[in-house]
């Protein structure tokens, strides 16, 4: 018996050792796509009730040496535990700017999301490295938008407060991303200055089936109105949704129904062309 419980450890220690040197190979193979610039932003838009395209959000995207694109979810964790993500974000974010300043010029009702994840928000050197990109590009302030989950918000209230009063002291707006699914209380939306609530895309998944989803995406718009805070639905898939958010006073939409995410190129092309809502 004791052989065998010797055995079974044998073996419960070469998966735990084939696992970390999984883990092992993706950081490393992670820091070399940092180098070469293989992390690449997709853009995802954003409309209004009127079908007007009014922004959109960046999505990270890992090139792979075949030319598919990598979604984040195998990796973002990584990123994230490794610190690795302060150093891509950056990256991205400069060529965001740099390619959504000439964008916008053209396009004044455009605007551009960004996703900062907690890494990035509590990093010492966080204000100062967006202001010094924002200026390099001559972005302007009231055209960004950061993207902040009610999580990353709640790690560190009193550092997120003095950041969030900060940014908007520049005219850079915050929303809150995955809005109800956080267990915070909401007493922190009359805390933080927040332009807009991105409804989770869980609640509009089964809001035509689900009777309970439909009432809180309806108390969650009201809040917004009550608040003077803009309400996004993400996530949306289909005309019958899109038809009972307008129909509530949801106020901006995204989803694949619109467009799925797309490159910054097939972005400029669909950037005119009104959704006929
Ligand atoms: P998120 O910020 O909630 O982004 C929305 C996700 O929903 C995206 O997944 C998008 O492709 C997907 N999506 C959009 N429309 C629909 C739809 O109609 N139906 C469904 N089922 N999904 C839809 P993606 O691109 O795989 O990103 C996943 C997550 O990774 C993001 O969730 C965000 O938390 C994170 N992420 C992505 N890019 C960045 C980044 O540059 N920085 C940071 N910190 N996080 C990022
Ligand atoms: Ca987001
Ligand atoms: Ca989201
Ligand atoms: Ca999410």
């Amino acid at each position: 018996a004791k052989d065998k419980g010797r055995n079974t450890y044998a073996i419960y220690d070469s998966v735990i050792e084939h696992k970390a040197q999984a883990r092992l190979k993706l950081v490393n193979q992670l820091h070399e796509a940092q180098e070469q610039g293989r992390f690449e932003m997709f853009y995802q838009p954003r409309y209004d009730a009127q079908g007007h395209m009014v922004g959109a959000e960046a999505l990270m995207r890992w090139q792979q040496q075949d030319g598919d694109y990598l979604k984040p979810k195998t990796f973002i964790e990584l990123l994230e535990d490794t610190g690795l993500i302060v150093s891509v974000s950056w990256q991205l974010f400069r060529h965001a700017c740099e390619q959504f300043k000439s964008l916008m010029e053209r396009h004044k009702n455009i605007s551009l999301s960004f996703n900062v994840s907690a890494r990035l928000l509590e990093h010492p050197e966080f204000l100062s490295r967006l202001k010094y990109i924002l200026d390099e590009y001559k972005f302007p302030y009231d055209r960004l938008e950061l993207e902040l989950t009610e999580q990353t918000l709640i790690q560190d209230v009193t550092n997120s407060q003095f950041i969030l009063n900060q940014l908007t002291a520049w005219g850079i707006n915050v929303s809150i991303d995955d809005f109800g699914t956080g267990y915070s209380s909401l007493s922190y939306l009359k805390n933080f200055p927040v332009h807009a609530l991105k409804i989770d895309k869980s609640f509009i998944r089964d809001m035509n089936e689900d009777k309970d989803d439909l009432e809180l995406i309806k108390t969650m718009i009201l809040m917004g109105q009550n608040l003077n805070i803009t309400t996004v639905a993400e996530g949306v898939e289909n005309p019958a949704q899109l038809q009972q958010l307008v129909a509530m006073g949801c106020d901006q939409f995204q989803g694949y129904l619109f467009s799925h995410p797309i490159s910054f190129t097939q972005l400029e092309t669909q950037i005119e062309s009104l959704f006929d809502i």
